[in-house]
């Protein structure tokens, strides 16, 4: 479903992204570990264009997202193409995102409505259900100020369901939480990895959370894919001294 080719990505001569070669699959329930600053956020934010790489390509369902014209120069794929990609990926970032005027329930209707231009009682019907899921069944008319991290947190995924998404970014959603709020938004990521068919790209430092639902793990340092391999082989059993040193931190 997404293919990264010799991606790269410079900041000025600050180079983040060192040649990324990477496949997700639909249905995948990947997560991205590694130190702080070594390139994974950027990694998923290229997949919702919100950056452009420095040169590679990235594909999302057989066409490209940017093309390498001859002089060297990177194009944006036309709009179309692009407004059909962003419909097909939702993110949840770390911090919310909510638009603080609207309601949760109209947060949640908001794009679905002005951006995919679907009909209006289908979209809430939709949206009520899944704020249910993420438990805020009762707080449709609450404001995101009058919330609780966690359960804002919970609403930036409802909305992000609500667009049916093929593919799912969630960019350490829980490291703006209280810790006692941890939880709660886990649980979620967790229901959705149990039950929807979506694929997942988690960067994530929950380590004992990235073992149990993930199916690949990616370890990421300096701007390069050390390691990768099952969530076991990469977060258990792994050989590689610079995962092993990264790893103790969590110990
Ligand atoms: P963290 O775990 O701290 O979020 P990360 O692995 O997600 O780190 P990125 O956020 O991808 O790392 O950032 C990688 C590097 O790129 C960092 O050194 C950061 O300062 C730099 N960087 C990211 N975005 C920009 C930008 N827009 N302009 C300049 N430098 C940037």
């Amino acid at each position: 479903i997404v293919k990264y080719r010799n991606v790269t990505k410079s900041f000025g001569d600050h180079h983040v992204l060192k040649g990324i070669d990477l496949e997700i699959h639909p249905g995948e329930k990947i997560a991205i570990i590694g130190p702080s600053g070594s390139g994974k956020t950027t990694i998923i934010r290229m997949l919702m264009t919100l950056e452009e790489p420095s040169s590679g390509d990235i594909v999302v369902n057989g066409k490209n997202l940017w093309k390498m014209e001859k002089k060297g120069q990177l194009v944006k794929a036309n709009e179309k193409h692009l407004r059909e990609v962003r419909g097909d990926i939702g993110m949840v970032f770390q911090h919310f995102n909510l638009f603080p005027h609207m309601t949760i329930l109209e947060n949640c209707m908001a794009a679905p409505i002005h951006v995919k231009k679907e009909n209006k009682d289908e979209v809430r019907e939709r949206s009520i259900k899944m704020l249910e899921r993420v438990g805020l069944g009762d707080k449709l008319n609450f404001y995101p100020s009058q919330l609780s991290g966690g359960q804002k947190q919970r609403v930036a995924m409802a909305r992000a369901l609500v667009m049916r998404p093929k593919i799912m970014l969630f960019d350490e959603v829980t490291s703006a939480l209280d810790p006692e709020l941890v939880g709660e938004v886990l649980e979620v990521i967790r229901d959705i990895a149990q039950n929807d068919d979506m694929a997942m790209v988690l960067v994530t430092h929950e380590m004992e959370f990235a073992l149990d639902i993930a199916d690949r793990v990616l370890f990421l340092d300096q701007g390069v894919i050390v390691e990768q391999g099952t969530a076991y082989e990469v977060l258990v059993d792994s050989k590689n001294e610079r995962v092993q040193s990264f790893l103790k931190r969590f110990r």
